[in-house]
């Protein structure tokens, strides 16, 4: 858990706002929430943005089968919110909070990350503001995205486009804003199965 998409991204989240009345619950989507996940609270004032992107992100972590996601995010922000050392040495400030909005696992849960109202955070040059911050666990210039991965995150993003609008061509990742290998090649090339769901 410590190279969260190195290269990285540091892209960063809170509540309850997100999820309306048009939220999980319609088309089969579940969203572990931040209270579910026994979440701590933001530990550093965020930037509000409005939102105008959707950008994939690797956590470049290899997956691990069978722990929930609850477990894999009070990791993340447990590691976000101190000083830690990143793969090849490079140090990390505290984070307020977890990087990205969105996490999926490879069982293919989905958990709610930082608040989508809040901008993220990025060690990698590109702005990360206005873009909402979906991640999925795994190190994909090495693996693949899982199935159940996948479905999840098609169903995800589809649910997202729709709810902010964002059209197909703004559902991007992290490697064309930024210079980064993230999200990896093996999930890079299927990029085009986010935008087709919609
Ligand atoms: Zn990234």
């Amino acid at each position: 858990m410590r190279t969260i998409c190195i290269g990285l991204l540091f892209c960063l989240l809170t509540g309850p706002a997100v999820f309306g009345q048009s939220g999980p619950g319609t088309n089969d989507l579940k969203i572990i929430t931040r209270q579910e996940w026994q979440a701590k609270e933001p530990v550093a004032k965020m930037k509000p943005h409005e939102l105008k992107f959707i950008t994939i992100h690797h956590t470049a972590t290899r997956q691990k089968p069978g722990v929930s996601v609850a477990v894999k995010l009070q990791h993340l922000q447990a590691f976000s919110q101190r000083e830690d050392t990143l793969a090849g040495g490079k140090k990390k400030p505290i984070w307020p909070d977890v990087p990205y909005h969105f996490y999926v696992t490879c069982d293919g849960e989905i958990g709610e990350g930082r608040d989508i109202r809040y901008v993220g955070d990025t060690n990698t040059e590109y702005d990360p503001t206005g873009h909402i911050l979906v991640t999925l666990e795994g190190n994909f210039e090495i693996e693949e995205p899982t199935k159940e991965q996948m479905v999840a995150a098609k169903k995800l993003i589809a649910w997202l486009a729709a709810k902010y609008q964002i059209p197909p061509e703004r559902i991007k990742a992290h490697k064309d804003y930024a210079q980064t290998a993230c999200p990896g090649k093996k999930l890079y090339e299927r990029l085009g199965e986010f935008r087709k769901e919609k």
